[in-house]
């Protein structure tokens, strides 16, 4: 089988190292399009591969079609947005994701700001500690349950509010499950925001949600920018000088929030997976699907069922 690495930010050469490995030890083998300048290189190079890796390339309802013996593609990474699911569906391609690879990165990550922001963004003035502050996690997924793990180590109380995962699996893990995400937002000092993309969440934190934190309450965003009401929250934050906003995915209106110097950070690009780990943890997972798809069939991670 004929597969495709198509990176228009090429993975580290020790993760293309690992793939290749992976996918040539089964028998396969593997073509690279690396840091491709026009879509008519990826359409070109998708037409005749039977399998494809990306990591933020989009893999539209254009390059579906053009990928005619197309069988499955892997987003290197947890958010799969920018595959065209329909599309992927409509042509019996099997879309998944390589969840969980870079979660400890993101969640590492929440901690390098947290302490950065509680330190004033180290401008020499006294800050405060996490210690016996309340973290409030919303969603308990992969990057959620990473956070939790880490939170526990600085001697925070933790909280968690997800949707989907039962509160039993949220208490086991040592972690009080609240009720509602209102409750979170009441109730924590810290929120931080691991939800994904989806119609329900999209502008969901909004002034109303974010307006329930109590005095010197933090939100952090390292999910998706698009779960932000970005106005509603610049509103929220001219309204409220005891709140801080911090992300390391720029918002859309990232020079409207930067009048609110000393109360919101977002790091220049985004960069919660950026770690050498996650690069290559991704990368050889994604590998390792494609392997057992052809192999046994096998779709655990499949997206679009
Ligand atoms: P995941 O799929 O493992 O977990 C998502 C969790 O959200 C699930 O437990 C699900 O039940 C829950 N959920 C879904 N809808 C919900 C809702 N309406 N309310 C409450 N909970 C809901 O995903 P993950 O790997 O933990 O990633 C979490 C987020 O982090 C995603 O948005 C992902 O795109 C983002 N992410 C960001 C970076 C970065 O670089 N900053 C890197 C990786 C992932």
């Amino acid at each position: 089988m004929k597969v495709l690495v198509a990176t228009e930010k090429p993975f580290a050469a020790a993760a293309v190292e690992g793939i290749k490995k992976e996918i040539e030890g089964a028998g396969n083998e593997l073509v690279l399009l690396e840091k491709y300048t026009e879509k008519a290189q990826l359409l070109d190079a998708v037409k005749d591969v039977d399998a494809m890796i990306i990591r933020s390339d989009k893999a539209d309802a254009e390059v579906l079609e053009a990928a005619k013996n197309l069988k499955i593609i892997v987003r290197a990474g947890a958010g799969y947005d920018n595959i065209d699911l329909a599309a992927a569906t409509a042509h019996h391609v099997v879309a998944e994701n390589t969840p969980g690879q870079n979660s400890n990165a993101v969640a590492e990550l929440v901690f390098g700001l947290l302490v950065f922001t509680v330190r004033n963004f180290y401008n020499g003035k006294a800050g405060s500690e996490l210690k016996g502050k309340k973290l409030g996690i919303l969603a308990f997924g992969n990057v959620g349950r990473n956070v939790a793990r880490i939170a526990k180590g600085f001697g925070m109380e933790v909280a968690a509010y997800d949707a989907f995962c039962p509160a039993d699996v949220i208490e086991a893990a040592g972690v009080h499950a609240v009720k509602s995400q209102d409750e979170l937002f009441q109730t924590c000092d810290i929120v931080s925001l691991h939800i994904p993309a989806t119609p329900e969440t999209i502008k969901s934190i909004d002034y109303k949600t974010v307006n329930q934190l109590p005095k010197g309450g933090i939100l952090i965003n390292t999910a998706r920018k698009e779960v932000i009401n970005e106005p509603e929250l610049l509103k929220l934050l001219a309204e409220r000088e005891d709140l801080k906003f911090i992300t390391d995915i720029k918002p859309d209106a990232d020079a409207d929030f930067a009048q609110f110097e000393g109360r919101y950070f977002s790091t220049p690009k985004k960069m919660g997976a950026q770690t050498a780990e996650a690069n290559i943890n991704a990368g050889i997972a994604a590998a390792k699907q494609i392997n057992a798809f052809f192999k046994d069939g096998c779709t655990k991670f499949q997206v679009n069922k």
